[in-house]
């Protein structure tokens, strides 16, 4: 199976198509039918271990606040694999969890990507205490996936900056640097200072003051084989500092 990292942008999209929806289904088309999705989103993140959820029928979770309700009725009634949960569980130590379901960095992005909402979909925490080098090789361990069918979602964005909200305004000289210099990075197959992001100083601090949303991509990096070719299928900034930019391996 291919794998993906998406930009996902505000969760307003999920109410508000745009080229980026549109972009995320004309991919999911593309894709063939995974036996199942393990979706890894940069709002799950747990301290000291990771959590998979293990539910046959997670709960939606709406994980973000002061939105219009119309957002709060969203469904994506997709079941659980508690079989796979396990498998996972088993391979990278991560703890078993029926509370979290599915959040929006999932939920969003998969309304989309399969509108059907029939293919199993299973989500995977971050741990937040370990350094993006340790997701990497997370993604690694993960790669077995792939063969069996089963499809990686890996849901941040590029750039994460929510201090710069008028989506007026053209992208930041920063955003536009980082932005086009991790591309390079990935365009290349140079995946070190992808990792070493913190190393560009003041434009990596401005792009991820955080990097909740960065961290998905080291996943996403470490599932490519050798063989495998990764290729940009959308990108543009929703706001000066919200880059949506996502990747296809295949
Ligand atoms: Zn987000």
């Amino acid at each position: 199976m291919p794998a993906v990292f998406v930009g996902h942008g505000t969760p307003m999209g999920a109410i508000e198509p745009s080229r980026w929806t549109d972009a995320w289904g004309k991919v999911g088309a593309t894709l063939g039918r995974p036996k199942a999705i393990l979706s890894v989103s940069a709002h799950w993140l747990t301290r000291g271990g990771a959590l998979v959820t293990a539910s046959g029928f997670p709960a939606m979770n709406y994980d973000m606040y002061g939105f219009p309700q119309p957002l709060y009725e969203v469904r994506y009634p997709a079941p659980g694999d508690p079989a796979l949960a396990q498998e996972i569980s088993a391979t990278v130590n991560a703890r078993s969890d029926t509370a979290w379901g599915f959040d929006h960095g999932t939920w969003l992005v998969l309304k989309y990507m399969f509108p059907a909402a029939d293919i199993p979909v299973v989500q995977l925490s971050m741990n937040y205490s370990e350094p993006p080098a340790f997701h990497y090789e997370m993604g690694k361990r993960l790669q077995f996936l792939r063969e069996r069918g089963v499809l990686i979602l890996c849901s941040g964005n590029f750039v994460h900056n929510l201090n710069f909200r008028n989506a007026e305004n053209p992208p930041m000289d920063w955003a536009l640097e980082f932005d086009s210099t991790m591309n390079a990075h990935i365009a290349d197959g140079n995946h070190e200072p992808v990792i070493d992001f913190r190393k560009l100083g003041r434009i990596a601090q401005l792009a991820h003051p955080t990097h909740d949303h960065f961290l998905p991509i080291f996943y996403f990096l470490g599932l490519k084989n050798p063989q495998d070719t990764v290729s940009v299928f959308t990108d543009g900034f929703q706001w000066p500092a919200v880059s949506m930019r996502s990747f296809v391996i295949s």
